[in-house]
């Protein structure tokens, strides 16, 4: 019986260390070497009223603007095909209903309509 009691209470301590500190977590492009802090991944920022966004996204307030301002960055998104975290980069990810990481995007180039492939192709994957 004393171990369970001891258990538990070790379990509270660490919940209330977690809250006071909040863990920090980092944005990792699939494609690029961005490694960037994000504050939220979502579709509806907290901070940010009367906007969704389209689909889940890595979200950062605006570093250039005062804070609570509503004004936000969007450092990237999972590609609809693999899954991956890809950036906004336009050499990284390609916007077609989904985010798509270029690779994916390359790959299935030929399900998109005409003007969207030849926007594509004049992007230049890096091997
Ligand atoms: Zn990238
Ligand atoms: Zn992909």
């Amino acid at each position: 019986m004393e171990i369970v009691s001891q258990s538990s209470d070790e379990k509270i301590q660490e919940k209330s260390e977690n809250e006071s500190k909040p863990e920090i977590k980092y944005f990792k492009c699939c494609v690029c070497i961005l490694n960037e802090k994000y504050e939220y991944f979502g579709k509806s920022p907290p901070w940010v009223r009367d906007y969704k966004l389209e689909e889940d996204a890595y979200i950062i307030e605006d570093p250039f603007l005062p804070p609570k301002r509503g004004e936000f960055l969007i450092l990237g998104a999972h590609c609809v095909k693999c899954g991956l975290a890809v950036c906004k980069d336009t050499n990284c990810s390609f916007y077609y209903i989904g985010t798509y990481c270029i690779k994916c995007a390359k790959q299935c180039s030929k399900e998109f309509p005409n003007a969207v492939q030849e926007k594509l192709n004049r992007i230049i994957v890096p091997l």
